[in-house]
C-alpha cells in the first residue's frame, strides 16, 4: 500500500457547519466555539430569528410562556434579558436571538441571505461538502442541521395568476407595513396561525372571513404584560422554573396535575377545567388531569367543557357550532387565543366551512368553491407546513453511497434520538423528526449539550467518524410507534395533523415526534451520556484508511 499525503484531502474549510439561524443554530454555533470548532453558519434569512424571522404575520406570538422560551446554558443572558410579555410577540422573540447574536459576537459567522442547495457527504475523504444556491462551495468535518420544523410552507392549493387583489402566504409575510383599512380580507385556515392573525386584524379590515376546513379546540392564550415585579420574581425563581421544566411533559414550567377522571366528581371535575381555562395558556391541557391524552372519558369531559365554553361566547348559534370540534381534544395541537372566538361576535367577521365544498380555485375578484364565489381585496393563506422533515427533505442532503434524506425518510423518518442517523456520519440535526413534540428551546438545549458531548469524546478518542448505530435507530423507531400508542394521538391521522405528516398528499404517514414527553427524553439523553453513547453510536478513524490508500 502506498502511502498518501493527508494533505492530499481537499482543504476543509471549517470544522464545522450549520444551517438555520434560529433557537437551534444559534445554541450549536457557541457549542462549536467552545469545543474550539471553526464554524460557518447559513441561512437564507437576512437576520436571526428562524422562525421568527420569517412568521412576522399580524398577530405572531409565541404559546410558550416568554420565562420558558429561551434559553438556560447562561445564567448572565437570562439576568439581563427583560421579557414585555406572558407569551412574546414574533418581534420580541427575534429581538431575544439578535441580542443572544451580539451578545456572543456569532454575526460574523454567520453567512445570511444563502439558501443552501445540497450538503454532501464526501465519503473518501469524510468531509461534508456544502453548496449554495450561489453555487460557493464549503467542505467541513462535522455538519449540524437546524432547519427546524416550519421552514417549508405549504403553497395555495390553486393557481392564484388570475386574482387581482393582494394575497400572502403567512410564514412570508411582508417586511413592510401591509394596510388592511377599509379592505376585504380572507383567511384560508383556521389552525394555529390564522387563530393568531384573525383578532389582530379584525379591527382594522373593513371584513374578515375566515375558511376553516377543521374546527379548533382553541384555549385562550391569556397573555398579558409583564411588570418589573413579574420579571424580578421570574429571575428569582429560575432555578425552579428550571427543574420544573425538565420534570414537565411538554417542557413547560408548570406542575403537571396528578389527577386522573376516577380522583373526583363531576362537579370537582369543572371546577378544575373552569381553573384551567382562567389560568389560559397550556395549562388547561397539564394543570387540570394527567390523563387526557390517554383516559378517552377524561379526553371526552375537556372536549365538552370547551364546546360548552365556545357555545357560551360565540353568539350565532350556527356559527358556534361549527365551530365546535367534534372529535378528541389535542388530536390537533389546540392553538391559543386571544379574544378567538370574541371575535366572531363582529359584525365584520364571518366563518365559512369548507369542509363539504372546499376552495378550489381563485377568481379575478376572490376565492370560489364549487357552489359559490366570494369577493376580496386581500388573501391570506395560513395553511401549515410541510412540518418538520420537510425543511430537510426539501434540500439535496447526501450520506454513504449517495444515498439521499428524502429517500431515507419515504416511509417516514429515520433516526436515533431525533439527532443521529446510520449512514450520515458527523451529521447532527437539532429539533428533528423523532425529538419531543414539547416548548422547544429547553430541548435545543439538551440536544446541543449531548451533540457537543459526542463531539468532546470523539476528540478524545482521536475518531473522526461518528455514526449512529443501526440497531440503535431501529428500536427508536420503534419506540416511537409504541409511544403513541399510548395515547389517543394515533387518531390524529385521520384529522390530517401535521405532527402525523397526514396534511401533505403523498407524505407517509408516521409519528414525526417522540411522544413520550420532554422529560421522558431527557432521560434519554441522560442514559446514553451515562452509558458514554455504547448503545448508541460507533466512533471510529478513517485518517488511517486516508493514509494507506
Ligand atoms: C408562528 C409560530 C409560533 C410558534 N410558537 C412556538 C411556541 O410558542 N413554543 C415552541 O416551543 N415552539 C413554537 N414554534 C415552533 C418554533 O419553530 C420553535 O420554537 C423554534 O423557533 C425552532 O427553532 P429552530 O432553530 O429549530 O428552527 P427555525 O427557527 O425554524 O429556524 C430554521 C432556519 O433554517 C433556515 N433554513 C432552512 N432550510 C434552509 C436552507 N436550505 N438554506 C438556508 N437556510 C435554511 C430557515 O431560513 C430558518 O431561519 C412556533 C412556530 C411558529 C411558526
Amino acid at each position: 500500500m502506498a502511502n498518501v499525503n493527508v494533505t492530499q484531502h481537499p482543504h476543509v474549510d471549517f470544522d464545522s457547519i450549520i444551517i438555520g439561524a434560529g433557537f437551534g443554530g444559534l445554541r450549536a454555533l457557541h457549542e462549536m466555539r467552545q469545543l474550539g470548532k471553526s464554524v460557518r453558519l447559513f441561512d437564507a434569512g437576512s437576520d436571526v430569528g428562524g422562525t421568527w424571522y420569517w412568521n412576522r404575520y399580524p398577530g405572531a406570538r409565541t404559546d410558550s410562556e416568554a420565562w420558558a422560551y429561551c434559553y438556560s446554558f447562561s445564567k448572565e443572558l437570562q439576568d439581563e434579558w427583560d421579557w414585555p410579555e406572558r407569551m412574546p410577540t414574533w418581534d420580541q422573540v427575534q429581538g431575544y436571538l439578535g441580542h443572544v447574536a451580539d451578545k456572543f459576537d456569532m454575526r460574523k459567522d454567520i453567512a445570511f441571505d444563502t439558501y443552501v442547495k445540497s450538503v454532501i457527504y464526501d465519503e473518501a475523504h469524510n468531509q461534508w461538502v456544502l453548496t449554495t444556491a450561489q453555487g460557493d462551495v464549503f467542505r467541513a468535518h462535522y455538519f449540524i442541521s437546524a432547519v427546524g420544523w416550519f421552514a417549508v410552507a405549504v403553497k395555495p392549493p390553486f393557481d392564484m395568476s388570475a386574482f387581482k387583489g393582494d394575497w400572502y402566504l403567512s410564514s412570508q409575510w411582508p417586511k413592510h407595513e401591509v394596510d388592511l383599512r377599509g379592505k376585504r380580507v380572507a383567511i384560508v385556515g383556521s389552525g394555529s396561525t390564522a387563530v393568531q392573525i384573525l383578532p389582530a386584524i379584525a379591527k382594522q379590515a373593513a371584513q374578515v372571513t375566515m375558511f376553516q376546513r377543521t374546527p379548533n379546540y382553541v384555549l385562550p392564550g391569556r397573555n398579558h404584560p409583564l411588570n418589573d415585579s413579574d420579571r424580578n420574581a421570574i429571575k428569582a425563581d429560575y432555578d425552579n422554573i428550571w427543574l420544573q421544566v425538565r420534570k414537565q411533559v411538554f417542557a413547560f414550567p408548570m406542575d403537571s396535575s396528578p389527577l386522573t377522571y376516577d380522583d373526583v366528581d363531576d362537579a370537582q371535575r369543572e371546577r378544575i377545567f373552569e381553573y384551567g381555562w382562567e389560568q389560559g395558556g397550556f395549562r388547561f391541557l397539564f394543570e387540570t388531569f394527567a390523563d387526557l391524552l390517554v383516559d378517552p372519558r377524561s379526553n371526552a369531559a375537556a372536549a365538552e367543557f370547551v364546546r360548552r365554553k365556545i357555545r357560551s361566547i360565540v353568539k350565532d348559534p350556527v356559527t358556534a357550532e361549527l365551530m365546535a370540534p367534534k372529535y378528541p381534544i389535542a388530536l390537533k395541537r389546540p392553538p391559543l387565543g386571544n379574544f378567538y372566538f370574541e371575535s366572531f361576535n363582529r359584525d365584520n367577521v364571518h366563518l365559512v366551512d369548507v369542509s363539504q365544498h372546499p376552495l378550489i380555485g381563485a377568481t379575478a375578484t376572490g376565492l370560489k368553491t364549487a357552489v359559490a364565489e366570494y369577493a376580496f381585496d386581500i388573501v391570506i393563506f395560513a395553511i401549515g407546513f410541510d412540518a418538520v422533515t420537510g425543511p430537510l427533505t426539501h434540500m439535496e442532503v447526501r450520506g454513504r453511497d449517495g444515498e439521499l434524506v428524502r429517500d431515507k425518510w419515504e416511509a417516514g423518518p429515520r433516526t436515533h434520538l431525533g439527532i443521529v442517523m446510520d449512514g450520515f456520519p458527523n451529521m447532527f440535526i437539532i429539533t428533528g423528526p423523532q425529538s419531543p413534540f414539547s416548548n422547544v428551546p429547553p430541548v435545543v438545549d439538551a440536544s446541543v449539550d449531548w451533540i457537543g458531548k459526542v463531539i468532546a469524546k470523539a476528540d478524545a478518542l482521536g475518531a473522526d467518524v461518528v455514526e449512529a448505530r443501526p440497531e440503535a435507530v431501529t428500536a427508536w423507531i420503534a419506540l416511537m410507534v409504541e409511544l403513541l400508542d399510548q395515547t389517543l394521538l394515533g387518531q390524529a391521522t385521520e384529522l390530517k395533523s401535521w405532527f402525523m405528516g397526514a396534511n401533505i398528499e403523498g407524505k407517509a404517514h408516521a409519528p414525526l415526534h417522540y411522544f413520550g414527553g420532554a422529560n421522558g427524553y431527557f432521560e434519554e439523553l441522560k442514559r446514553s451520556l451515562a452509558t458514554e453513547f455504547a448503545d448508541d453510536l460507533t466512533f471510529s478513524s478513517q485518517r488511517v484508511l486516508a493514509g494507506s490508500v
